[in-house]
C-alpha cells in the first residue's frame, strides 16, 4: 500500500480518530518473492508512523504467516493462531 492511501486509511479508523467506530486490528500483506519478517518498508513504515499494532505477514514462496508488533524501535514476533 502506498503511504499516502495508508495515511488516508488510518485516519477513518479509530488510530487517529478515537470517535471513530472503525477498529484498527493490524497490517496484513503479503511478500509475494520473500520471507515471513519484516522488511526495511515494513520498519521504516512502523518508524515513520509509530504504529503500535499488530502486523501480520505472509510469505508466498515459503506458505508461511508471522506476526509482529512493532514496539517503538523494532519488530517483536507474536505468536499466532488460525482459528
Ligand atoms: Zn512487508
Amino acid at each position: 500500500m502506498d503511504p499516502l492511501q495508508l495515511m488516508q486509511t488510518l485516519d477513518i479508523t479509530n488510530y487517529s480518530d478515537k470517535q471513530s467506530d472503525i477498529y484498527l486490528c493490524g497490517i496484513v500483506h503479503s511478500h509475494p518473492l520473500g520471507k515471513a519478517i519484516p522488511s526495511r518498508y515494513d520498519i521504516n513504515d512502523a518508524k515513520n508512523q509509530k504504529l503500535k499494532t499488530s502486523y501480520l505477514i505472509y510469505s508466498v514462496p515459503d506458505n508461511e504467516l508471522k506476526g509482529y508488533i512493532w514496539i517503538g524501535n523494532h519488530f517483536e514476533e507474536i505468536d499466532i493462531s488460525i482459528v
